[in-house]
């Protein structure tokens, strides 16, 4: 099951970012093309927190817009784009900038201390 082996992989990283202290909220911040379904990822937590310094832990999935940068002119766009174009110059040479990741975005600890951008 692809979300559960996302999950154990997640919280070896909650894990060494807070230390032995318990768990109260994990934040992912989830882009589009990243194939991750918020839904089943969700599920697969509940699985995979089980025992962990997590177990009581919430996930939440934050989702992230697609963006785009030009490669001419470097204006970045968020998608839906109308056509794969630079809306600023109309270069066609755009690529990728984010959206295809999951990230750890923020953990929670139950001291109230808040761990952003691991
Ligand atoms: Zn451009």
């Amino acid at each position: 099951m692809h979300e559960l082996s996302i999950c154990l992989s997640l919280l070896r990283e909650v894990e060494r970012a807070a230390r032995g202290r318990s768990v109260t909220e994990i934040t992912l911040a989830v882009g589009p093309l990243s194939g991750v379904e918020p839904q089943q990822l969700k599920r697969a937590f509940a699985v995979a927190r089980a025992g962990t310094i997590a177990k009581d832990a919430e996930l939440i999935c934050r989702m992230r817009p697609v963006c785009f940068a030009c490669s001419a002119c470097g204006q970045e766009v968020e998608a839906p784009l109308d056509a794969l174009s630079c809306p600023s110059c109309g270069d066609w040479q755009v690529r990728l900038r984010s959206g295809d990741k999951l990230l750890l975005e923020s953990v929670t600890l139950a001291d109230g201390v808040e761990k952003a951008n691991l």
